[in-house]
């Protein structure tokens, strides 16, 4: 970029309070600040996306989750994709567009390790937050080595139309399995029906009795639950569960907010009679798979096996708001933010 059109101020957002409950607006502060200027060997990055998640809800929290809890008064972290704007590094020149972990930031100065140059010509650079990026490998770590598959077995994937859920299910096609999906809207039902192509999805908010409706949709039991949302969702797939059928552990969007230690599955037991196993994981775990992943994934995305959506929040000032949306069910596939400007302007 032109010296002179250099910005000299950008936006970042701040954690203002630990929520209670339910994140609020107010959760939140955006702040006007100096642009930093790169060191030697440092770049700056312009973000142009930059992801929210349902994890994040743990940073917001005091004390242990698997990662490290963000500080009230700074500045919050996350992935986030932009293009390198200035250069002090022969690593990375100006125009390269990066993966980073300095979301919530409209720029920022960093040493080119700690970024993932990644190639805008083999997918739009915001499914590298998204199907290329850290949902889709959980959703592939999650399913293919946690879950384990095989061809003719019952796959329930819950949040089955979000970022995580919507490739799980996906890839359970793939493996030969029938799947099933749970999801929040008719909308989200008839995309994992006629894109997704899962053999049977529906609305878990318009249904009288969860656990009698998922049994009539896995008349043969389930195999494989690959479970986003935990509680209610756990108890109704414990009920229906095979023997020596595995629970992919994945997360449990629906406890979340909880300001109360909350009940497990009543029916817990089922473990016991049925030789189950519920193996939790997390994606950053297994970067050993992250190769195999991108080759997989780019391959079935090019032959149209794979699809998915996204809900794209515009400007950074409605980053909490967009983040706050994840627990309302607001998102169709992964929810982004678009804080820079488009990659071809
Ligand atoms: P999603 O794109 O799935 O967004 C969250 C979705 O969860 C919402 O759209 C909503 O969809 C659903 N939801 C929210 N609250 C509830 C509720 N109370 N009951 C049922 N459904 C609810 O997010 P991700 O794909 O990013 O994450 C999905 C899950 O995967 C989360 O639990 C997350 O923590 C976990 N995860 C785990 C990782 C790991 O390494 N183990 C890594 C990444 C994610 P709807 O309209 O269907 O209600």
């Amino acid at each position: 970029m032109d010296m002179a059109k250099m910005p000299q101020t950008g936006r970042e957002v701040r954690l203002r309070s630990r929520p209670q409950g339910m994140p609020e607006e107010s959760n939140f502060e955006l702040v006007e600040v100096p642009v930093p200027a790169p060191g030697p060997g440092e770049v700056l990055v312009q973000n142009i996306y930059m992801s929210v998640d349902p994890y994040m809800r743990g940073r917001m929290r005091e004390g242990p989750s698997y990662a490290a809890p963000w500080q009230v008064g700074e500045v919050m972290q996350g992935g986030c994709v932009g293009q390198v704007i200035q250069s002090n590094s022969p690593a990375l020149e100006v125009g390269a567009y990066v993966l980073g972990n300095q979301g919530w930031r409209e720029y920022f100065v960093t040493r080119p390790d700690q970024l993932t140059p990644i190639d805008p010509g083999l997918a739009p650079i915001q499914a590298y937050l998204g199907v290329m990026g850290m949902p889709g490998m959980t959703a592939y770590v999650g399913l293919l080595d946690i879950g384990r598959p095989r061809p003719g077995e019952t796959v329930f994937v819950s949040a089955a139309a979000g970022a995580v859920g919507s490739v799980a299910c996906q890839i359970g096609k793939i493996q030969g399995c029938r799947v099933v999906g749970s999801a929040g809207s008719d909308a989200k039902v008839a995309w994992l029906l006629n894109e997704a192509r899962i053999d049977s999805a529906f609305n878990y908010k318009t249904v009288a009795d969860l656990t009698a409706e998922l049994g009539s949709r896995c008349p043969d039991g389930i195999d494989v639950y690959f479970d986003n949302v935990g509680g209610d969702h756990l108890e109704a797939a414990l009920a229906h569960m095979n023997r020596h059928g595995r629970i992919v552990a994945c997360g449990m969007i629906s406890v979340y907010n909880a300001t109360e230690p909350v009940c497990a599955p009543r029916n817990l037991f089922q473990v016991v009679g049925q030789r189950l196993t519920i193996q939790g994981f997390t994606v950053g775990d297994h970067g050993e798979r992250r190769e195999m992943f991108y080759r997989d994934m780019g391959r079935w995305i090019q032959e149209g096996r794979i699809r998915w959506k996204e809900t794209v929040v515009e400007g950074i000032e409605n980053a909490p708001r967009a983040f706050i949306g994840l627990f309302k069910g607001e998102n169709f596939g992964k929810m982004l933010v678009k804080i820079g400007p488009d990659p071809a302007a």
